[in-house]
């Protein structure tokens, strides 16, 4: 158990656990692409880890770069999300794979497609480590998933808790009283 702020957090998925899970999506994601040199963008802060670790296990050439766009706000997700920032290359023709950390309500997920759907590329596909399948709320397909989770709070692996937990190579779980009714 850890306590970060002033919530506690039990051991969820190991770092072992998640290592294979990041395996088995590069090697699935190159097996799809093909010859096609795709272009990786993770989505920050949460998805660093995400696409360091992806990127190692990616077997063939590739192209990495990040967007920032943000949606949450200490435990609870807002439809308050920020505009993108980071986008330069241009992108015509290209096969772009978004590299998430989390996919939750679909609200980030929404912005994306928003941006995307102006840039002109050969296809747009989207891989996620974790999904909460009880909290989606979208019908954008998700092409790769990593772990389905309920829908509670982590932190561990890139994701955090106000700024706290991002550095833990495993991911914890919330642990719930009766006194965090507004934790899902
Ligand atoms: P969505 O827009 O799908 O609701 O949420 C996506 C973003 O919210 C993620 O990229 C992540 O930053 C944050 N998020 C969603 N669920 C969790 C969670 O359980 N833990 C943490 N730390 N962040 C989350």
């Amino acid at each position: 158990m850890i306590k970060l702020h002033d919530k506690f957090f039990k051991p969820f998925i190991p770092a072992k656990q998640i290592d294979e899970v990041m395996q088995r999506l590069a090697t699935e994601i190159a097996n799809d692409v093909g010859d096609e040199i795709p272009i990786f963008i993770g989505i920050l802060n949460g998805s660093f880890m995400v696409v360091s670790d992806f990127v190692k296990k990616y077997p063939k050439p590739c192209e990495v770069t990040f967007i920032k766009l943000a949606s949450y706000e200490g435990v609870k997700s807002t439809e308050d999300i920020q505009r993108l920032i980071g986008l330069t290359q241009d992108l015509t023709g290209r096969t772009v794979i978004i590299l998430e950390d989390i996919i939750d309500t679909g609200n980030t997920l929404a912005e994306v497609h928003r941006i995307f759907k102006n840039e002109n590329v050969k296809s747009l596909k989207i891989a996620t480590l974790f999904y909460k399948p009880e909290a989606y709320k979208k019908d954008f397909k998700l092409h790769y998933v990593g772990i389905e989770i309920p829908n509670k709070f982590i932190v561990g692996y890139g994701l955090d808790y106000d700024g706290l937990g991002r550095n833990l190579p495993e991911v914890y779980q919330i642990k719930q009283t009766q006194h965090m009714t507004n934790l899902v």
